[in-house]
């Protein structure tokens, strides 16, 4: 993959607009026709050609070919969220009656989607523990139309072997959906392993500047197509034009900023993993990661997600060590240029529907590495574990 083209050039036709070097934000809801023969071409193709914003627009279009090559897919659809694209994604592919089956602890809106929403529309979902195809198989009924995936899930970072699950579902006539948010395309490439649609919240890593909440969709262009009549365009969670101009410039430098925070990570991990009052690190690359080797077979480096599991007594203690932190932010998401701490469970105790997944300590923090010096993270985690 040319990723310096693909982040600088691809897409970009500067003939078009004086040589400049930045694109244009095209600020239009409409487009207007010469003519109504032009008129009625534009209305046969409102997937390709400018109509109306909700459908297609110039500086949006280019963000879609840019995002489509990084995954190394056909086309790429831009929502207004990443929730937004995974539930296009999922809606496109199921109807009345069908059933889809999830890894579990997906993104707390994706289960919610599958668990909540879509069964009073007639849809039943069901969620596999382990990654291996063989647990996937074992869940699949006749009604099966999808697997959705989440390698690695946001929390516990979880992997699912999407090359062998992608083969299963071929096999099986089934669609596969992997939402990619943690790796980005940089560090994993689904399509390449099999899987149909790869989704992502491009609030994050994408964008990478957590001032955007955007959404993507990749893979086959009829597919996509599919989406586009469906979903897309009637229930309109589309991303503005100024939004995605936002993230053109926020994607200039994916390369670079996931370079620093893979570094800084490595850093952080080792450190985390020799505090004596950290119980547990949960990283793709922890040293105690069950599924390494499939780090190994599937990602090609690492991202800046780190979960810690304090040795606290009590909430109170989670709080002082959150509370002391000063270089990291407290708040959700992840994936900007800043570092981040999200104590979930003692946010979300225990009976809050929010609560991201059953079974998870309240002594769970998880830290999105951004692109500080290392050191002056550590040092700020230290000062915050004296506190415990
Ligand atoms: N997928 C994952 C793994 C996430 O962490 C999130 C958000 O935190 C989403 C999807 C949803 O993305 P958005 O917040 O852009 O709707």
């Amino acid at each position: 993959m040319d990723l310096s083209y693909i982040l600088n050039h691809l897409g970009e036709d500067r003939d078009r607009y004086h040589g400049a070097v930045v694109p244009p934000l095209v600020q239009s809801s409409i487009f207007a026709f010469p003519t109504v023969a032009q008129m009625r071409a534009g209305f046969r193709d409102e997937y390709a050609g400018h109509v109306y914003t909700r459908g297609n627009n110039p500086t949006v279009a280019m963000l879609r070919a840019k995002l489509a090559a990084l995954e190394g897919a056909e086309d790429c659809l831009v929502f207004g969220s990443g929730a937004a694209a995974i539930a296009a994604g999922v809606i496109a592919c199921v109807g009345q009656g069908d059933h889809v089956v999830c890894a579990a602890r997906p993104y707390s809106w994706t289960r919610s989607l599958l668990q909540d929403f879509l069964p009073r529309f007639g849809v039943e979902a069901r969620f596999v523990d382990g990654g291996e195809a063989a647990s996937f198989e074992a869940a699949l009924t006749e009604r099966t139309r999808l697997i959705v995936l989440e390698s690695p899930n946001s929390m516990t970072f979880e992997q699912q072997d999407l090359a062998g699950i992608a083969a299963l579902a071929r096999r099986r006539g089934i669609r596969t959906l992997c939402d990619n948010s943690h790796a980005t395309p940089l560090n994993q490439s689904p399509i390449a392993l099999g899987i149909d649609l790869v989704a992502h919240s491009a609030t994050k890593y994408l964008n990478g500047h957590s001032d955007v909440v955007a959404g993507a969709l990749c893979g086959p262009a009829s597919l996509l197509r599919g989406v586009f009549k469906g979903p897309y365009m009637t229930l309109g969670a589309i991303l503005s034009p100024h939004d995605a101009w936002l993230m053109l410039r926020g994607l200039r430098t994916l390369e670079i900023r996931m370079e620093r925070v893979a570094a800084s990570t490595r850093t952080v991990l080792t450190w985390l993993e020799a505090q004596p009052r950290i119980r547990r690190v949960w990283s793709p690359q922890a040293a105690d990661n069950p599924q390494l080797g499939l780090s190994a077979r599937q990602l090609r480096g690492a991202s800046g997600l780190v979960t810690i599991d304090l040795d606290a007594a009590d909430v109170a203690a989670v709080e002082r060590f959150c509370d002391g932190l000063t270089r990291f932010l407290m708040t959700v998401s992840w994936g900007g240029y800043e570092s981040l701490a999200f104590p979930v469970c003692a946010v979300f105790p225990p009976g809050t529907p929010l609560r991201p997944a059953k079974g998870l300590a309240l002594s769970l923090v998880r830290l999105s590495i951004g692109l500080e010096d290392p050191q002056v993270l550590i040092d700020d985690l230290a000062r915050a574990l004296a506190r415990l």
